[in-house]
Formats: structure tokens, sequence, C-alpha cells
């Protein structure tokens, strides 16, 4: 086996995630040469003649072989990065996504001068929102996962931030909280039965239980809607994190159930990322 210094690796992995047609190749052949190696950024750059351990060698080759394949950049990892904040994710756990950060971002706005506030999360998966969102504000938030193995780094997303988070193991059906919360937050599975036919390679790695909503895509919306209205408080909001496409159909849904100052919030691609509503 040619023995590769970390530039000779970086170079190669740069090239062949490009031509297996993965558009950020720049920024994941240096992820995986950080995950490789351990260094960060400047220690890489100052160290790039250093040759390969046998190990790392044979590490990087199955990261790539993985990577080419298509498996989530972060399952390799076994982190990533959310809201500034990193967690813990691999398979069985939705890999949290930037346009997630938008239903924090709305939460806070919410949540901004309220004391004591509490926050419920619903199918929180890696906690990515839970914790997020108790980081930066003084709320006490609950988290409520279903799955074994989400529920697994739903737990140790909150130690390993040191969140103020209470994870919760139920099904959103099913649970029946004994509080009312300010503010409700949830990015449920929104996918229909047609788009789970066209996801991405990649998110097809991903657990189906945290992506599909039912036929029409709507199920756990027109659910958590109706029956949690009567956990908030009064003044209380509920903010969903929909689908593209889905926003009017949810500010209807939401409309049929009472909730007043409906409004929606834009992510960074200018899709209406985020439905939310409060209560009298
Ligand atoms: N945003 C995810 C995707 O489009 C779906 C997440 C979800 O269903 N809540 O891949």
């Amino acid at each position: 086996m040619t023995k590769l210094t970390i530039f000779t690796a970086y170079n190669n992995a740069k090239k062949e995630l490009k031509e297996a047609g993965i558009d950020t190749f720049g920024f994941e052949a240096r992820q995986i040469i950080r995950h490789i190696t351990g260094y960060d950024n400047s220690a890489i750059m100052a160290k790039y003649a250093e040759q390969l351990t046998p190990f790392q060698q044979t590490m990087y080759n199955d990261v790539l072989r993985r990577r080419k394949e298509r498996y989530p950049l972060q399952y390799i990892l076994g982190e990533w990065s959310f809201y500034g904040i990193d967690f813990y994710v691999g398979e069985g756990v939705l890999v949290p996504r930037a346009d997630t950060e938008t239903l924090v971002d709305y939460g806070l706005e919410f949540l901004k001068g309220k004391e004591n506030a509490e926050v419920l999360d619903l199918c929180s998966g890696s906690g990515c929102i839970a914790v997020a969102v108790a980081k930066n504000s003084e709320a006490k938030v609950d988290a409520v996962e279903k799955y074994d193995t989400a529920y697994g780094y739903l737990e140790k997303n909150i130690e390993r931030n040191k969140a103020q988070v209470t994870a919760i193991k139920d099904d959103v059906y099913t649970f029946n909280p004994s509080k009312k919360y300010d503010l409700i937050l949830s990015n449920p599975p929104y996918i229909s039965a047609d788009e789970m036919e066209i996801i991405d390679e990649e998110t097809s790695y991903e657990p189906d239980t945290a992506l599909y909503g039912g036929e029409d895509g709507l199920t756990f919306y027109r659910f958590i809607a109706k029956e949690y209205k009567k956990h908030l408080k009064s003044g209380g909001a509920l903010g969903f994190e929909v689908g593209f496409k889905q926003s009017d159909t949810v500010k209807a849904i939401l409309s049929e159930q009472g909730y007043k100052n409906i409004g929606t919030k834009t992510d960074m691609d200018g899709i209406q990322r985020v439905v939310f509503g409060t209560v009298d």
C-alpha cells in the first residue's frame, strides 16, 4: 500500500469525492482528515507532510469508500454541529439540519423576556432543538422521544452539553404531560408517501420513523395541533418545522384548531420553514 501523507490523503479525498458527485467535496475532505488524524484545521496545515499510520490509512480508505456510497458524513464523523453546539449522531437518529435552526430562532424569540418558561419538544430525536433552546434561554425543556436509539442520543446530548433538558421516553400519541407549557416545538416526520420514494441517497440511511409523516406527510401536524392545544398555557405558542410547500396547509390546520396570531418564519433558502400560532 502506498503510504499517504496528510497532504496527499486530503487531495485524493477531494478528488474522489468530487468524482463521486459530492458537491461539498472540499469541506468534506477536510472533515474526514480531521476525523482520522484528530487534528484541527491549523494542525493539518502545519503537519501536511506527516504520514498516516497504517491504522489511519485503513480508516481513511474505509471512510472514503462509505462516503462514496453516500453514507452520511455526519454518521461517519459521529457528531455534528447545530446552532453552534456539538451533538452525537449515528444511525437511528435524524441528522440535525441547518434548516431546523429556524425553529430554534423562533422559539428563542418567543421566549425572550419570559421568566421560568416551560418548553416541550416533541419528536426530539438527537435533542438538537431542545438542547439549543435550553442553552440559549432560561427555559426548562422537556423532550419527548419514542425510539430507543434516538432516545439514547437524546440522553447523551443532554449530558454532553449539560443542558437543562428532561428526556422523556414516550410516544407523542400517548404522552400525557402533567403540566402546561409556554411553548411547544416540534420537527415531526413530515415526508409524504410519494416523496419517500425520491429522498436523497444520504437521507435513505436515516430512520424512516423520523421522516415519514403518513400518506400526505401531515399526520403529526394534525394530531399535535389538535391534542396538544390543551397542554399550552394561556398565551402559549406552538411552533412547527414544516417541509417545502407545507406551510399553507399547516397554517390552515392551526387555524381550524382555533390558534391565533398564525405566522411563518423563513429559512436561509427563503423557504417558509416554521409555522406557528398561539392560544388565548
Ligand atoms: N428535513 C428533512 C428532510 O427533508 C425531513 C425531516 C423531517 O421529516 N422532519 O430530509
